[in-house]
């Protein structure tokens, strides 16, 4: 078969909340297009439905896809019907994979990126349903690079003591993710007093379906504050247009994005809008993960620690030391089946 599809299901070692609500597994989808392999994440808070996923996947003509060798991908990715990013992202990925492969070089490499010159990723923190949790995360965690801390608690204040609970067990330079738990009034009078704690920087303070909010937020708020990330109101560079001045940066997801190309236009985007680039993941196999980390070069900051909350990761690919990622030697992006599964 030249094109599959299937649900690729993830299991987590420990429960993982957030604002958005607790997940114990989340269901992907893996892609085989030719010799490339694709993912695409489905975090439930974006409401895509795994049926159409799978569905726009099994659509398209694969043939077509692979009629030449190696593939044209820019007019390729760009004839590719609209539907689900994450199923766009999974055959991007896929496609990707397949064309550098038949040319024999890894991702980056193609892109003229240097793969050591890439920042430390973050190491995030869900949301602790007690203190004893969270001190148990952190204690194995000598000297992080980032930590990045969920808050949403669906309290305010319960955030703040949160932050300064995390700053009394570590120095580490310490960023923070609202995945949108909060109202502009809230946000407004909440993030001057978090700029108290020096986070590197705040994600994605306010609620996604708010544009103009966020040039409110900007107005509300009093000069030097930490950087402002948009996150769930960056899903493509139209996104990026609509937030320049008011966000300090956005997070490029590749499952939110529809995949490695629209990342790129959306990292191009923010470079000449003067924004800083988060490279972001959801929760996803060293597939999905693997294929972002080919653009890390290109980002002021990551947080692609997603196969570190997993059961079992079916897929070998980049590998972590204390947030340092280094990419497989490998033609593609590199990540392929474990042996044993
Ligand atoms: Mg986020």
């Amino acid at each position: 078969m030249k094109l599959t599809v299937q649900t690729l299901t993830l299991r987590l070692h420990t429960p993982f909340r957030i604002a958005h609500g607790t997940s114990t597994e989340r269901q992907n989808v893996l892609v085989r297009l030719g010799e490339g392999l694709g993912e695409g994440a489905l975090p439930p808070y974006y409401g895509h439905a795994l049926r159409e996923v799978v569905a726009y996947v099994q659509g398209l003509d694969a043939d077509a896809l692979l009629a030449t060798d190696p593939p044209p991908l820019t007019h390729l990715l760009d004839d590719l019907p609209p539907g689900p990013a994450p199923a766009r992202a999974a055959v991007d990925i896929a496609l990707h994979d397949h064309w550098a492969r038949r040319l024999g070089q890894p991702l980056y490499r193609l892109w003229g990126l240097d793969p050591h010159r890439m920042p430390p990723s973050a190491r995030t923190l869900g949301i602790p349903e007690h203190p004893a949790e969270l001190q148990r995360t952190l204690a194995p965690l000598t000297d992080p690079p980032l930590l990045k801390l969920k808050l949403g608690t669906g309290d305010p204040a319960r955030d703040l003591a949160l932050v300064r609970r995390v700053r009394a067990e570590t120095t580490a330079p310490l960023c923070v993710d609202a995945n949108g738990a909060w109202s502009l009034r809230e946000a407004a009078a909440l993030i001057p007093k978090l700029a108290e704690h020096e986070p590197v920087f705040i994600e994605q303070p306010i609620p996604a379906e708010e544009a103009d909010a966020w040039h409110l937020l900007r107005r509300l708020l009093p000069r030097g504050m930490p950087p402002l990330i948009a996150d769930e109101s960056a899903r493509t560079a139209d996104d990026v247009i609509l937030l320049a001045g008011a966000a300090d940066g956005v997070n490029v997801k590749l499952s939110k994005a529809g995949g490695l190309a629209e990342a790129r236009r959306m990292i191009t985007l923010a470079r000449a809008l003067d924004m800083k680039v988060l490279l972001g993941c959801m929760i996803e196999s060293s597939v999905g993960l693997t294929a972002a980390a080919h653009l890390a070069p290109l980002a002021d900051f990551l947080d692609l620690d997603g196969t570190l909350f997993l059961a079992d990761d079916p897929f070998d690919g980049l590998t972590f030391d204390n947030g340092r990622i280094t990419l497989p030697d490998r033609p593609g992006h590199g990540a392929i089946p474990r042996r044993s599964s």
